[in-house]
């Protein structure tokens, strides 16, 4: 998003205020063109014999977002069997997708066999039942490198404690495991968090990974998972991909000399491709001042946008109805009603009722956080691509609060 003298636009010259009163208010958009820039920016950092990226699709699932990544030629990262049915239906092959589950039952894994696609083990004993049920079907484990990462508690996976992977410290088990069912690994596979600035932390993972993966001769891929930070604040800190990359294919590839086979090297970003393609638009219904502060009410809330209440996560807030004039300090509230605030004390060009509100960064983890909370409607998405706009979600309204609610005939 840009602004000249007066209006704000997207990348390709649609203006976003013809947005927001087109579809109205609230409602998410994305620009598909950063989306292939950000896939391009992270692809052309590698000089790797074999590189590949799987969109980790729980950051933003519509269709028409994966249909872009697809046709990028990216793979997908998924959590759930769900997520893969989606990916099917947006046209990857079972083979194009990586099914990442945390714990989850047997039973959802051997769903995931059925529709024949990769499968990434985190936990000893799925590892074990899966080997003695499937020891024909090749599987990737997930490793937890203990390695301390990303942006706050909240978000780091990697640490002792956590719930995810497979102790390091636990490979005589895994190849106990693999020996005695028979098991053929094909890949080994890390994700140590999210928000992770410094490159040293990706390094880190990358010798711990090359330390072990000499025990497993059949590997066809390192799935080194993402966290890759994206600047927030519009001060340009995040994760600096092109240094990464390199120390990342000069290591990778002489690593490949001593395992004697070139590897596939795989990255799962959900954020570094989508979070800085979305924007969210709310209408202000209301200005009001108390005692000591001027809060901004909005025709949204958490409902729609948890990240700011969930995890303290910053969103750069911004007036597009006013291209000019004074800046004025505000505290910016949604409409549900509990503690709901998007931002506190922000520096915005003077709000008047009636304007419109950016919320930047809403391409990952916020429509598909939305929810119905005090029976409000999701709002609608909206995708602007090479020139024009096409509503990809329509917004919800009262049939779907109650579609799917049975009412017993005993009142
Ligand atoms: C969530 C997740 C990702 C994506 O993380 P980002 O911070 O959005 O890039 C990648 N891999 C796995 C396994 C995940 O769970």
């Amino acid at each position: 998003m840009f602004a000249d003298q007066e209006d704000y636009f997207f990348q390709d010259g649609i203006s976003v205020k013809d947005i927001a009163s087109h579809y109205d208010c609230p409602i998410y958009v994305y620009d598909g063109n950063i989306i292939e820039q950000q896939y391009r920016k992270l692809y052309n950092a590698f000089d790797l014999p074999r590189l590949q990226i799987n969109y980790a699709c729980k950051a933003l699932t519509n269709i028409s977002v994966l249909k872009i990544i697809k046709n990028l030629g990216a793979h997908l990262d998924t959590v759930s069997i769900q997520e893969v049915k989606l990916g099917l239906h947006a046209g990857f092959s079972n083979g194009q997708i990586m099914y990442t589950p945390n714990c989850v039952s047997l039973e959802e894994i051997r769903l995931a066999v059925e529709l024949g696609v990769k499968i990434n083990i985190d936990n000893l004993s799925i590892l074990e039942q899966f080997g003695q049920e499937f020891p024909n079907y090749p599987v990737c484990i997930r490793i937890n490198p203990h390695i301390l990462a990303g942006g706050n508690s909240k978000i780091s996976v990697g640490h002792i404690d956590s719930k995810f992977g497979i102790s390091i410290h636990q490979l005589p088990h895994i190849l106990r495991i693999v020996e005695n069912t028979g098991l053929t690994i094909d890949g080994l596979h890390m994700h140590t968090g999210s928000d992770i600035l410094d490159s040293g932390v990706f390094m880190q993972g990358a010798e711990i990974f090359l330390s072990i993966a000499n025990h497993f001769p059949d590997l066809d891929y390192l799935d080194l998972g993402s966290g890759f930070k994206v600047s927030y604040k519009n001060d340009g800190i995040e994760t600096d991909i092109e240094d990464l990359g390199k120390k990342l294919s000069t290591r990778f590839n002489e690593f490949f000399k001593s395992y004697g086979k070139v590897l596939n090297i795989i990255f799962e970003p959900g954020k570094f491709l989508v979070s800085q393609a979305g924007v969210f638009l709310a209408k202000v219904n209301v200005v009001k001042q108390t005692t000591a502060n001027v809060f901004v009410g909005v025709d949204s809330g958490l409902n729609h946008l948890i990240r700011p209440m969930l995890y303290d996560a910053y969103h750069r807030i911004e007036n597009i109805s006013k291209v000019s004039g004074p800046m004025r300090i505000y505290s910016i509230v949604g409409y549900i009603c509990e503690t709901d605030t998007f931002g506190v004390n922000r520096k915005l060009r003077e709000v008047n009722e009636g304007d419109i509100l950016a919320f930047h960064n809403a391409g990952a983890y916020c429509y598909q956080m939305s929810s119905n909370y005090n029976s409000r409607y999701r709002p609608a998405e909206v995708l602007v691509y090479n020139g024009k706009h096409h509503l990809i979600r329509r917004r919800e309204n009262f049939e779907d609060l109650i579609s799917n609610q049975v009412e017993p005939n005993i009142f």
